[in-house]
């Protein structure tokens, strides 16, 4: 038989997201509205790459630098909203189309 006591663990839990571009920093507790729209990149350079074969990188991006950087650039992505949809929307979006 298994008895088991209660204990008090310490644990690290996050506290801030800070922006690698604007130094923004967003506390989790206040701004995680913020936080959600943050981006992170990970990649690692393969063979060829500029950044150096092997080599890996990482950023945290928030919504405002990804607007003021890349938003001329970036493209909405239709086709996924489909994927996302549950079938009752699917079904909806097709007799809406056939009207
Ligand atoms: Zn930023």
């Amino acid at each position: 038989m298994l008895t088991c006591k209660k204990e008090m663990v310490e644990e690290e839990v996050p506290e801030s997201l800070t922006c690698d571009i604007c130094k923004t920093s967003f506390s989790f507790e206040k701004d995680w509205e913020e936080i959600e729209e943050c981006q992170h990149v990970h990649f690692e350079g393969g063979y060829g790459s500029v950044f150096g074969d092997g080599k890996r990188y990482k950023l945290d991006i928030c919504q405002h630098c990804i607007k003021r950087l890349l938003g001329k650039f970036l493209i909405e992505d239709l086709d996924t909203y489909e994927e996302d949809d549950d079938d009752e929307d699917d079904e909806d979006r097709v007799s809406r189309d056939l009207e």
